[in-house]
């Protein structure tokens, strides 16, 4: 299978939406940030191609203002559109004052790589910038235009940057070391990081083990704030119910209440419930009876003993009479937890040879 950083991320965040985006191949409808980004990027990359001819930072803004095409982005709202187009000539008058001409050679722009991850599976995509900064020396750049910097370990972690790190490992055997940095442009913060062999060889396995998942998951909803700026929020299945005509909603959303307030009640009735069982059976044990009566009913008690087998006892009795299979069960819950730990291999021949036993539907509810 061949995917790339992005697909791997957004099957992480949300496998429903790396269904519709690369299975359905439905297109998400552009968002303003996308194509400010883009834009940027594509600045930028102007602005090194033509290093060796020092472009003045009008040509830089002129190239930038030409390709200033929103079409319908912001939606007569002119002043936004204002603000963000002059952000981007901030960035990029800054960018340029402060980073042009670049103090190493840049090696590449825009790289597209293809790695393979093992016999199976290979992602390819495309590295912004690599930089030679000494012999066998190389750092990668991947140009941001978020406006907040997020932690040093979430750079330490970063997926896209590990593979990054593979991808320059693969095309260039004689590098001994690769500098990884994400430029955020907006605030101009560099944050750098490396990665270590053993590190590397993890992220292969993380990269193997999301794929095995890939493979066999059901790409269910997996809801979070990430939501608010989700493409495909209106045909998703968590949201297209709150656009539905009101006529339509009424009834359903009566039982939806009904059900929320039974719901958020049901902690307290569960503890109630409790407290009073407790002292109906001390009442029936004390009384040496087996049932009261209310005015409504009866209450009878009932006596339900579990027991525990040895395992291997149970299984040399059962064995050679052939009836061993009938009550020997697999712990789903803690075979599920072990899948986890074992090489993406293992899980995925695992995966193979389960069959669906039963589909169970649940409700979660959440008050506002
Ligand atoms: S709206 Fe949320 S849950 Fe639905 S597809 Fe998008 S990210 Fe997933």
């Amino acid at each position: 299978m061949r995917t790339s950083y992005s697909a791997l991320d957004t099957f992480k965040m949300c496998p429903k939406k790396y269904k519709f985006k690369y299975i359905d191949y439905i297109k998400e409808p552009p968002a303003v940030e996308l194509f400010f980004g883009s834009l940027i990027h594509n600045v930028l990359r102007f602005l090194h191609s033509n290093e060796d001819r020092s472009p003045a930072l009008n040509e830089i803004v002129d190239y930038y203002s030409k390709n200033w095409q929103p079409e319908d982005l912001f939606q007569e709202n002119k002043e936004e559109e204002k603000y963000k187009f002059q952000e981007g000539i901030n960035i990029i008058t800054n960018y340029y004052k402060n980073h042009f001409p670049s103090p190493n050679k840049i090696l590449q722009l825009e790289n597209k790589f293809y790695l393979p991850i093992s016999k199976e599976h290979a992602i390819s995509g495309v590295i912004d910038r690599i930089d030679k900064i000494s012999d066998n020396v190389i750092e990668i750049i991947d140009y941001k235009t978020n406006k907040r910097v997020p932690p040093q370990k979430f750079i330490d972690d970063n997926l896209q940057l590990s593979i990054y790190n593979l991808a320059a490992n693969n095309l260039w055997k004689d590098v001994s070391k690769v500098k990884l940095t994400l430029h955020f442009v907006k605030p101009d913060f560099k944050v750098s990081t490396e990665r270590t062999a053993g590190q590397l060889q993890e992220v292969k396995k993380e990269i193997l083990n999301t794929l095995s998942q890939l493979q066999t998951s059901k790409f269910e909803t997996r809801p979070g704030i990430y939501c608010d700026f989700c493409g495909y929020k209106n045909i998703c299945p968590l949201f297209k119910d709150k656009d539905r005509p009101l006529e339509s909603k009424e009834k359903i959303t009566k039982l939806t209440d009904e059900f929320i307030e039974l719901k958020s009640n049901e902690k307290e009735i569960k503890v109630r419930l409790e407290e009073i069982r407790e002292k109906i059976l001390r009442y029936l044990k004390k009384q040496s009876l087996e049932r009261i009566y209310g005015t409504s009913g009866n209450i009878t008690r009932k006596t339900k003993r579990i027991y525990d087998y040895n395992h291997q006892k149970i299984k040399e009795i059962l064995e050679p009479l052939d009836k061993f299979d009938e009550v020997w069960k697999i712990d789903s819950p803690k075979l599920k937890k072990l899948l986890k730990k074992l090489p993406p291999e293992i899980q995925n021949e695992i995966e193979k040879i389960r069959s669906l036993k039963n589909e169970l539907n649940y409700l979660i509810a959440r008050k506002n």
